[in-house]
């Protein structure tokens, strides 16, 4: 469950990052890279714009926007004390509100208003450069209360909005789990440091580089989720599964689950709790040991493989999910029932909504009869239906 989450948020966008600080660390660029860094940006630009547009990611278009505003002002007035603890400030809040804006059509009334508010801010930094009240500068650049280890020439009121554009990003991140939130984060770090760090040209399109880099790979590998996960349950989903079966050795295990009696389910407590029973055990069958990888097959239906298992070990993995599934308590979601555990658990009298499910489990393995991965698929399919006739809630192979 961890690396779930743990790995979408750090890689890659991670990697980008520790590349700037060990580069940052060094005080000095690889002089092969920079003659490429102007070059590889406007690329880097213009594959995001292409992809943002075709895939209707407007959050990505006004981050390049954003992007190449402050990288264009920055060039201009480099190492520009006002302009630097300005768009110290300013990029990492517009970044993050930027994130908050709902994927609508680039021209509704939201998008415009938003479009012309960036467009406004920067021409505020453009014209006032000169005529910037310094009063203003001087409350911007309040030092911090507490040293640091870097020397971070930004004060306290950018540390501020630092702090809370990447806390938005965080919380953005735990509601969609999409590597293009998390990607957001990594943007919002990589190019404060030009600004917070006051850094030359070159460094500053190197972090304006790992950050648009880190953008584009945001939105391939959300593409790719979108592509291979199931949305209601979040686990791999069917193409995910036909992709992992040509993938298989000779010796493998597989084996199809069902939910035992889910249109009952359905219609007896809705489709929403119907919905919600399928992410809990989902969330359980995606545990499992041995080695096995689950995916939504379609439905109340899942199959696991177990690459380079026989059967005979996999059947205890599988009778250990089916009790797993068999003793939990599911309690749907409700509007009395709370986000977040309560601390003091409910009354022990209090009328208890929790249900009861359990699955059905066929399983095969290939054998001089069955090579082939429809044959074994339909062998597990076979022996769903004897537990099912059975009278479900068991195991066979
Ligand atoms: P059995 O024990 O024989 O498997 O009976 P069953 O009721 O589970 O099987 P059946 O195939 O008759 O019904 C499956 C039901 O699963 C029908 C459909 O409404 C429900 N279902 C399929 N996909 C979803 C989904 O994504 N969400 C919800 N809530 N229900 C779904
Ligand atoms: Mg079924
Ligand atoms: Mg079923």
């Amino acid at each position: 469950m961890i690396s779930r989450f743990l790995y979408p948020f750090f890689f890659p966008g991670g990697l980008f990052f520790a590349t700037g600080a060990i580069l940052l660390r060094n005080e000095s660029l690889p002089q092969p890279l920079i003659p490429y860094l102007p070059l590889f940006l406007p690329l880097i630009f213009a594959l995001n714009l292409l992809l943002g547009l075709r895939f209707r990611r407007n959050r990505l278009i006004f981050a390049l926007f954003l992007l190449a505003m402050a990288l264009g002002l920055s060039l201009l007035y480099p190492m520009q004390p006002k302009i630097y603890s300005t768009l110290a400030l300013l990029l990492p809040l517009n970044l993050s509100l930027t994130l908050l804006l709902p994927e609508k059509k680039l021209g509704s009334a939201l998008t415009a208003l938003y479009g012309s508010s960036i467009l406004i801010q920067g021409l505020a930094v453009f014209w006032l450069e000169q005529s910037w009240p310094e009063s203003f500068i001087r409350i911007l650049n309040r030092p911090l209360p507490f040293p640091l280890p870097l020397e971070i020439q930004s004060g306290m009121v950018q540390f501020l909005a630092l702090s809370i554009a990447l806390l938005l990003t965080i919380l953005c991140f735990r509601r969609r789990s999409q590597p293009f939130e998390a990607a957001y984060f990594w943007t919002i770090l990589l190019t404060a440091i030009p600004f917070y760090l006051h850094l030359g040209a070159q460094f500053t399109l190197l972090f304006f580089n790992l950050a648009a880099l880190a953008l584009l790979t945001g939105l391939v590998e959300t593409s790719h989720n979108m592509a291979y996960r199931d949305e209601l349950t979040g686990i791999p989903g069917r193409r995910a599964l036909n992709e992992a079966l040509k993938r298989l050795g000779r010796h493998y295990s597989l084996a199809m689950l069902d939910i035992d009696h889910f249109k009952k389910f359905n219609d007896k407590h809705g489709h929403d709790v119907g919905d919600q029973v399928l992410k809990m055990v989902a969330g359980r069958l995606a545990r499992v040991g041995g080695g096995g990888r689950t995916f939504r097959y379609g439905g109340e239906e899942f199959a696991v493989v177990f690459p380079g298992r026989r059967i005979e070990d996999v059947l205890p993995e599988l009778e250990r999910l089916r009790q797993n599934i068999a003793s939990a308590a599911f309690v749907p979601r409700s509007k009395g029932r709370p986000a977040k555990k309560p601390k003091t658990p409910p009354r022990k009298n209090a009328p208890s909504r929790s249900l009861c499910v359990t699955i059905s489990i066929g399983a095969a393995a290939p054998s001089p009869e069955q090579r082939s991965t429809d044959q074994v698929m339909s062998a597990a399919d076979q022996a769903l239906y004897r537990a099912k006739q059975q009278g479900r809630n068991r195991v066979c192979s």
